[in-house]
């Protein structure tokens, strides 16, 4: 496991800050007639990293935007305190990369109301200088989002999410198309967030899920289980949520393992 890096930690942000638990109680929701989830009632611990774990098609989007408020549902989503601060890194497909703007241009879009085509001012480069700073990503600023590589793409996603300043931070996929050194600088950066603010992950990656998450909530249109990594980790729970045999999970086994093997660490 990488060592916390204080220099990942937001500036404005202490491990002493008030951070935010989140309630769901039997929240359902669907696309038309489809029926997308159903009874979903999960808890999501104040200031630690919740990941949700699920097959494709299972609803994790669908929850994380029910959360987000962009969604009607059914049930009730209760926030501890109340109206937090959401920051959101959206799914990559989600986001529309050829908007005609430079990194720079679309960071200071929440910062200011001033036309972006009148320039930026010097506090708002500062800032937003500041939240690629953190992201490792100080240079991208100049660069047009469309000739973004998608590790790119997602540091300034990050640092947007960030420069909200808050109280939760949630994640939807974030490793998906990035490399190895994308992936790394995530788990730097995962770390650097424990105590900070309250995460809430979505993530393909059981390793991802293993090494990072202090909650891990399996969704598959339901909630099929939810605990710390040690209790989500055992073959039944894993073949529940997938509907997958182990073999196809951890590679291939006579027998199932009592206890799953641990997937191969994003960090290491
Ligand atoms: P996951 O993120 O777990 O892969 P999603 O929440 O994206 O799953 O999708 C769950 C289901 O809802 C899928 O079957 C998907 O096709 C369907 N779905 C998602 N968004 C819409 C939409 N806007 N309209 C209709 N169906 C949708
Ligand atoms: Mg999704």
């Amino acid at each position: 496991m990488l060592e916390k890096s204080s220099q990942a930690m937001p500036p404005e942000k202490s491990p002493s800050s008030p951070a935010i638990a989140v309630e769901m109680f039997g929240v359902g929701a669907s696309f038309g007639e489809f029926e997308i989830l159903r009874e979903v009632s999960a808890q999501v611990p104040k200031g630690r990293q919740t990941i949700i774990i699920g097959p494709n098609g299972g609803g994790k989007s669908t929850l994380i935007h029910c959360l987000l408020g962009q969604i009607p549902y059914e049930g009730r989503i209760v926030f501890d305190p109340p109206r937090p601060r959401i920051g959101y890194v959206p799914q990559r497909s989600d986001f529309d990369r050829y908007l005609p703007l430079t990194a720079n241009e679309f960071l200071a879009l929440g910062l200011t109301r001033r036309p972006i085509w009148l320039g930026l001012s010097g506090v708002i480069r500062r800032r937003v200088k500041a939240a690629l700073d953190l992201v490792k990503a100080g240079a991208l600023g100049g660069k047009p989002l469309g000739g973004l590589s998608g590790g790119e793409t997602q540091k300034v996603l990050l640092a947007s999410a960030l420069l909200t300043d808050p109280d939760i931070l949630v994640l939807d996929e974030p490793a998906t198309g990035v490399d190895v050194y994308g992936e790394q600088l995530l788990c730097e950066l995962l770390e650097g967030f424990k105590s900070c603010f309250t995460v809430i992950m979505v993530s393909h990656d059981l390793a991802t899920a293993r090494a990072h998450g202090d909650w891990v909530i399996c969704l598959n249109r339901r909630v099929v289980e939810q605990g710390p990594p040690e209790k989500i980790f055992q073959p039944a729970t894993l073949s529940a949520t997938f509907g997958l045999h182990q073999g196809l999970i951890f590679g291939s086994h006579q027998t199932e393992p009592e206890v799953a093997p641990a997937p191969p660490s994003c960090c290491h």
